[in-house]
């Protein structure tokens, strides 16, 4: 265990006063440095004023205020916004809400949900149900819901010379499929918009999110996007559903852009954030849906109707009023222009490693990029699980002042947006003295 007793920007500084660069933003929260000036001072003051009040018949200014702020630059026709206190809190409400949307309309018999292969949605029961991490759905399987999962469009499964486009096109006819065999019992179809993170920082075509989204409306089950880890500026866009192609279905004719902050893409149903909601500051999470979710619910709350859910610290006002200005910071700084550079000079750092006999991939969607090691670069053999070749990486950066943590064989990069060149600098250069050790 390394004590740490401080951050400043990138970097986190232990007992001893021995220094490491935070290379993945301590588990792909932190967007704008440790203790970050501003959201320390927004903390302190909202801690002086109101820490917490429970959030049934009561509200507060940073919960009202920071839900408008989210219907403002999240996707158009995401209006509703429930609050939650973790990632896997999110993805909960989330499936309950779609299954009880539905059971409102008096088809009770969804209860299913799509997945994809390689996914990961946290670790709740209901979230780890939906999630595709071999080791975990075995541990637990017996107190696990069962989902249906359809092929990844990864472009790590591109047949030689199939583009990333294809690929998505070729996995959007299994997903079609599926649905038509499955829909009548499916709520939702859940995926990681562009990045499978946990899953080995696997990356695919936003085509696939245009898909999606058509073929959600085609079978009627709802599109839940999980912008868990990718929000917030992560895949170059504020949120990655941005990314795939122009308003596609969702949006009725004629809705569009009734004011000009809502970016072009794709609307899910739900969309769910924490992480980076908070600048990697205090635990908070938020589902965005639709009016047309949102009226399914609107009852008395004995009629059986009324969503149910809610945690002691859902919408507590300190992670709120961290969340505003975190949003304050992306109005105030050119965060996505100057990632843009970032994300540029990381690429070209990387670049060589292509050539590496043991680099099968090296990948990149904005300010996340990943290099898989293989055994055998032709036959893309894996090294196997248990020689913890990605542990050597670690393990060396830690002795050059670098925190880098592989996912078995990826070794990926999602520094904090406030890191330098030069230090992306630093990082690549002893990822590779580490991936030079790990494979010997
Ligand atoms: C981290 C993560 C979660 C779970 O969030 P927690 O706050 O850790 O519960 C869910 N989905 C994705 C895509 C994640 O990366």
């Amino acid at each position: 265990m390394v004590p740490i007793v401080r951050g400043e920007g990138a970097w986190l500084f232990d007992a001893d006063g021995q220094r490491y660069l935070d290379g993945i933003s301590s588990w792909w929260v932190n967007l704008f440095g440790h203790a970050n000036p501003r959201i320390a001072a927004a903390l302190a003051d909202q801690a002086g004023r109101l820490e917490h009040v429970i959030f049934a018949g009561f509200t507060h200014e940073p919960a009202l205020r920071l839900a408008e702020e989210l219907v403002r630059v999240t996707p158009e026709g995401l209006n509703r916004v429930f609050y939650g206190d973790n990632g896997s809190s999110a993805i909960e409400v989330a499936l309950k809400m779609s299954f009880h949307y539905w059971r409102n309309l008096g088809q009770g018999e969804k209860t299913r949900f799509i997945a994809l292969t390689g996914s990961y949605h946290g670790e709740t029961l209901g979230a780890l149900s939906v999630s595709d991490v071999a080791l975990y759905r075995k541990t637990y399987a017996p107190l696990l819901l069962e989902p249906i999962l359809v092929p990844s469009p990864d472009t790590w499964d591109a047949a030689p010379g199939e583009t990333a486009a294809a690929v998505a096109a070729r996995r959007l006819q299994d997903l079609r499929k599926t649905l038509q065999q499955h829909a009548g019992e499916v709520c939702a179809v859940i995926v990681e918009p562009l990045v499978q993170c946990a899953g080995g920082m696997r990356m695919y075509h936003p085509d696939y999110l245009t898909g999606l989204r058509s073929l959600c409306d085609e079978y009627n089950v709802h599109f839940i996007a999980d912008e868990i880890a990718v929000g917030f500026g992560r895949t170059g866009t504020l949120f990655a559903c941005e990314q795939a192609g122009s308003m596609v279905g969702g949006n009725e004719p004629g809705e569009k852009s009734a004011s000009a902050s809502h970016a072009p893409g794709v609307r899910p149903d739900f969309m769910c954030l924490s992480k980076g909601l908070t600048a990697g500051t205090m635990a908070l999470s938020a589902v965005l849906t639709t009016d047309d979710v949102y009226q399914a619910f609107y009852d008395e709350y004995a009629s059986g109707k009324a969503f149910l859910h809610s945690h002691s610290y859902t919408g507590n006002p300190l992670a709120c009023r961290v969340a505003l200005e975190t949003l304050a910071i992306f109005a105030d700084e050119p965060v996505l222009e100057r990632n843009r550079t970032l994300a540029a000079h990381l690429a070209r750092r990387l670049e060589p490693l292509r050539q590496h006999p043991n680099v099968a991939d090296v990948r990149q969607t904005g300010m996340i990029a990943a290099v898989e090691l293989v055994r055998d670069k032709a036959t893309r053999a894996p090294f196997p699980f248990e020689e913890r070749r990605g542990m050597r990486v670690y393990l060396h950066g830690l002795t050059r002042e670098c925190l880098l943590r592989p996912l078995g064989n990826v070794v990926y990069f999602m520094p904090p947006y406030v890191v330098s060149e030069s230090e992306i600098d630093h990082l690549v250069e002893v990822a590779i003295e580490g991936i030079e050790r790990a494979v010997a």
